[in-house]
C-alpha cells in the first residue's frame, strides 16, 4: 500500500521526466511549492525555477526569451493569480489580464520551444453556475458563469482552449486539469484576498488566542464547496503528466481536453466551519454575516474520468485540515 497522497505514475513516462528539464512556473506559491515537492521526491532532479523579479510571466519577450533559451522538455503551469470571493469580485481586470496573459505567454513560447509536454492548470470555476451536480469535463461553456469570479473563470477556460488549440493546429502535447478549491501549506491566509478554508483557520485560531466570543463566517453558510489537499493536487499533476497517449483526437468524446480532479466530496460552509472550529479548538460562538456574497451555490466536481484513468485523492479532509493548521502555527 502506498501512503496516502501518493499514486505511483506509469514508470516509463516518469523516466522521461526525470532525464528531463522541467520548468515549473509558479514555484513559490501553494501549488508550485507541492509540486516542485512531489517532483523532488519522485526523482527529478532538473528543476528549472524562477521568481517572479527573475521571470515576469506576464511579459511576452521575457517568457519568449527564457523558455527559448532554456530549452525545458517539461512545462507546469502552476502559476496564476488568485484570490477568494472578495479579491476576485473586487478586482476583476487584475484576475482575467494576469490568468490570460500567464498562460497566453508560456503556451505559446512552449510551441515554439518545442517543448515536449506542458500541465495547464484552472479551476472548478470554469464551469456555469448551474451546471449538474457533480460537474463533468462536458459542462464546459454549457451556460453562464458565477458572476463573482467570471473575470478568473474566462481566463481559465481560455487557457484550456489554447491548449487544445495549439494540440490540434500543430500536435502539441498539451495537458489541463481542473482542481476543485485547494488548501494546505503555502495557502494565503490574508483575510481580505484568501479563500474561505485558511480565512476560518485564522479566524478562529486569532478568536481562540484572543478570548473573542464570537467568529463571523460570511454568507449564509448554506453554499457547499469540495476541498482538495494541495499534496494531492500534486500527486494528481504527476500522475496526469505520465499518462501515456494523452492526444489531441478529432473524435470529441475520446477527447481528453481537460481532466477534474477533486475528492468528489463537499460539504456545507456551515459544516466546513464547525470542522475548523473543533480542529483549531475554539469554543465560542459562530455568527454567519449574510450581507457577504454567498457565491456560486455548489460546485462538486465529477472526477468519475481521473478516477477510472487509475487516480483517486488519499488525504482526508479532517487530515488535512490538521496538517494545514499544524503549518499555520509554525509559519504564521
Ligand atoms: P469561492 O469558492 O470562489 O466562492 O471562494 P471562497 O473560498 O472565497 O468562498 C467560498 C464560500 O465561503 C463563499 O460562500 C464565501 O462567502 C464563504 N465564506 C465564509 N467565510 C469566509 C471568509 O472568511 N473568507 C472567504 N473568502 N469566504 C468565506
Amino acid at each position: 500500500m502506498s501512503e496516502p497522497g501518493v499514486t505511483e505514475p506509469d514508470q516509463q513516462e516518469l523516466a522521461k521526466l526525470r532525464n528531463g528539464k522541467i520548468f515549473v512556473a509558479g514555484h513559490r506559491g501553494m501549488v508550485g511549492s507541492a509540486l516542485v515537492r512531489r517532483l523532488d521526491r519522485a526523482g527529478c532532479e532538473n528543476l528549472l525555477l524562477r521568481t517572479h523579479s527573475q521571470l515576469d510571466l506576464e511579459n511576452q519577450q521575457q517568457v519568449l526569451d527564457f523558455i527559448q533559451s532554456e530549452k525545458p522538455d517539461f512545462v507546469f503551469i502552476a502559476a496564476a493569480r488568485v484570490g477568494g470571493i472578495q479579491a476576485n469580485n473586487s478586482n476583476p481586470a487584475e484576475f482575467i489580464y494576469s490568468n490570460l496573459m500567464i498562460a497566453t505567454n508560456l503556451i505559446n513560447a512552449a510551441w515554439k520551444a518545442s517543448v515536449q509536454r506542458l500541465l495547464f492548470l484552472g479551476s472548478s470555476c470554469i464551469y456555469p453556475k448551474h451546471a449538474p451536480q457533480p460537474m463533468s469535463e462536458d459542462s464546459l461553456l454549457t451556460g453562464t458563469l458565477e458572476p463573482t469570479n467570471e473575470a478568473y473563470a474566462i481566463a481559465k477556460i481560455a487557457g484550456i482552449k489554447l491548449c487544445e488549440s495549439y494540440n490540434r493546429q500543430y500536435g502539441t502535447d498539451f495537458r489541463s486539469l481542473m482542481p476543485t478549491n485547494l488548501y494546505g501549506p503555502n495557502d494565503n491566509f490574508d483575510l481580505k484576498t484568501s479563500h474561505v478554508l485558511p480565512a476560518l483557520i485564522r479566524k478562529f485560531h486569532e478568536a481562540k488566542t484572543n478570548d473573542s466570543d464570537t467568529v463571523e463566517v460570511w454568507g449564509s453558510g448554506t453554499p457547499k464547496r469540495e476541498f482538495l489537499h494541495v499534496d494531492d493536487l500534486a500527486d494528481a499533476c504527476l500522475y496526469v503528466s505520465c499518462l501515456p497517449g494523452f492526444v489531441y483526437t478529432e473524435n470529441i468524446d475520446q477527447r481528453l481536453s481537460h481532466l477534474n480532479v477533486g475528492t468528489g466530496q463537499d460539504l456545507t460552509i456551515a459544516e466546513l466551519a464547525y470542522k475548523i472550529k473543533d480542529t483549531v479548538g475554539y469554543e465560542g460562538n459562530i455568527r454567519f454575516n449574510p450581507s457577504y456574497p454567498d457565491g456560486t451555490p455548489r460546485k462538486l466536481l465529477d472526477v468519475s474520468k481521473l478516477n477510472g484513468l487509475g487516480w483517486k485523492a488519499g488525504i482526508e479532509l479532517s487530515a488535512g485540515l490538521r496538517s494545514t493548521y499544524d503549518w499555520y502555527l509554525q509559519n504564521q
